[in-house]
């Protein structure tokens, strides 16, 4: 926020609400599954989120799709853990379903994802959650964040850890804590979505609707997606616009950003109703309580994850996460999206056109999957601080494909388990054996090659 000018805010004794093994800010699935990890192997844990819910952008956002848990030849499982155990129960209530095949993901009902993800915590009597509850500030000494100052209804107070994780998806604590970080020229724009109701009808294409008529709505050019919803017939969940050259991150923007992200919103139906069949049937369902961020702050960590690691599937002997999402990068302006696959393929895809090309020549084998090293998670300057989540440590092609839900769960669950062992030993995070580490998110149901 500009300032018109300053005040010195008086000092004060806070009250301090735990004294824990770890603390998580952040409660997206990605934070939660780090508390649970960590509960799991014997830590006492709390679990901040500012939201009334947990699950992040998947139920806040109404994001509703977890890509494939296989390699890109839909043969060898990657990616099991938490991510497995949350689709099956929410598909034992057939609130989860595949996509299409299950190359392609998993589809939810998040509005029943939310309350799975209270039942997981409530199971782990060692986890305090606190919803509603705003991570603020961490107090650093000597490298070491030594308490992390929160408010909520109850007034401000500081949660005291050995170790604590940012799964604020912007690096809220890590910023705060003085690890340095980056904000891109060129940031992939955030989505407001929404559910629509009869927004899909066998034989209207959206696409071609958009094209023509969004200027008389005034919408810019553009170009999204929609899903079905398990369970809603007739009801989808509509990520058809970008709120175009803001920064999430800064309070102004995302102001501006949520109210023009619901003006687009509402000039969708309105489109619709006038030029789709579906007419007056046309109704707006739901809304997200926060927009959708793609992107804000990038984090230093040891290790910057690169786009030429990533599709070349490079090996790291501290891997802690498997990917095969491709990269999809959203154009910062104009809509589009830009697509590159491990085996050397690339799209740009606008308004359901599609131009092929290649990144690179065909060869007679190719990676089918990618990784994440721990040494994303961490950063020499606050040695009990691990980041998990969209903050990640990655250039723009690497961030376009870790990014998303299925490949986040996993960097979430190793900063739990590392949370876990570091408080054990009572060592920094930087010290954690990732041999060790990756044994026991083995041990814990994570695939790890
Ligand atoms: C519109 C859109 C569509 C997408 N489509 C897909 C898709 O189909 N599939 C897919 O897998 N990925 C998709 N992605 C990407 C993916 O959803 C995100 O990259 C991922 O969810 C990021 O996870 P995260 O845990 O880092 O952040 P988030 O999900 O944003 O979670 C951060 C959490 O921290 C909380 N928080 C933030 N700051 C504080 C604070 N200071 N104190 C307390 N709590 C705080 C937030 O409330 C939130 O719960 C999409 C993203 C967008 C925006």
């Amino acid at each position: 926020m500009d300032s018109v000018n300053t005040i010195v805010e008086p000092s004060r004794e806070l009250p301090v609400w735990a004294d824990v093994d770890v603390c998580v800010v952040g409660g997206s699935c990605t934070g939660l599954f780090a508390a649970v990890r960590a509960a799991r192997l014997g830590a006492s844990v709390v679990l901040i989120e500012r939201s009334n819910c947990f699950g992040g952008v998947a139920t806040n956002a109404l994001v509703l799709v977890w890509h494939s848990l296989l390699d890109t030849e839909f043969k060898k499982p990657i990616i099991g853990g938490l991510t497995k155990h949350v689709l099956d129960r929410l598909a034992a209530r057939r609130a989860a379903e595949p996509v299409g095949n299950e190359s392609v993901g998993y589809r939810m009902n998040t509005e029943e994802l939310k309350i799975e993800l209270d039942m997981l915590v409530k199971e782990h009597p060692n986890i305090t959650p606190m919803l509603h509850t705003f991570g603020c500030r961490p107090l650093v000494e000597d490298g070491r964040i030594t308490a992390m100052l929160v408010e909520n209804k109850d007034g401000r107070g500081a949660i005291r850890a050995r170790v604590y994780i940012d799964a604020t998806g912007d690096g809220d604590v890590a910023a705060r804590a003085g690890v340095p970080y980056t904000v891109r020229e060129n940031l992939q724009p955030p989505t407001p979505c929404a559910k629509i109701l009869h927004f899909r009808q066998e034989g209207v294409r959206f696409g071609e609707i958009y094209r023509d008529h969004a200027a008389e709505f005034g919408l810019p050019p553009d170009s999204g997606w929609d899903s079905p919803i398990p369970q809603l017939p007739n009801i989808f969940m509509a990520a058809q616009t970008h709120v175009f050259n803001v920064n999430a991150a800064d309070a102004k923007d995302l102001t501006y950003a949520e109210m023009e992200g619901r003006r687009t919103i509402r000039a969708v139906v309105d489109m619709m109703r006038k030029y789709t069949p579906q007419g007056e049937k046309v109704a707006l369902v739901q809304l997200p309580s926060v927009i959708g961020i793609r992107e804000t702050r990038i984090v230093a960590a040891e290790h910057c994850l690169k786009e030429e690691e990533l599709l070349h599937g490079v090996r790291f002997d501290d891997a802690i996460a498997n990917g095969s999402y491709r990269i999809d990068v959203h154009a910062p302006e104009g809509g589009g999206f830009l697509f590159k696959y491990l085996d050397g393929r690339q799209v740009f895809a606008h308004n359901q056109r599609y131009q092929e090309g290649r990144w690179r020549e065909p060869t007679p084998t190719n990676p089918t999957f990618y990784q994440v090293p721990y040494r994303c998670l961490y950063h020499r300057s606050v040695k009990n601080l691990l980041t998990a989540g969209r903050m990640i440590n990655s250039d723009r092609g690497a961030f376009g494909a870790v990014r998303v839900m299925v490949n986040m769960n996993q960097t979430g669950e190793a900063a739990g388990t590392a949370a876990a062992l570091a408080a054990r030993a009572d060592a920094d995070v930087t010290r954690v054996d990732s041999v060790v580490l990756r044994k026991t998110l083995a041990d814990g149901g994570s695939i790890i090659y």
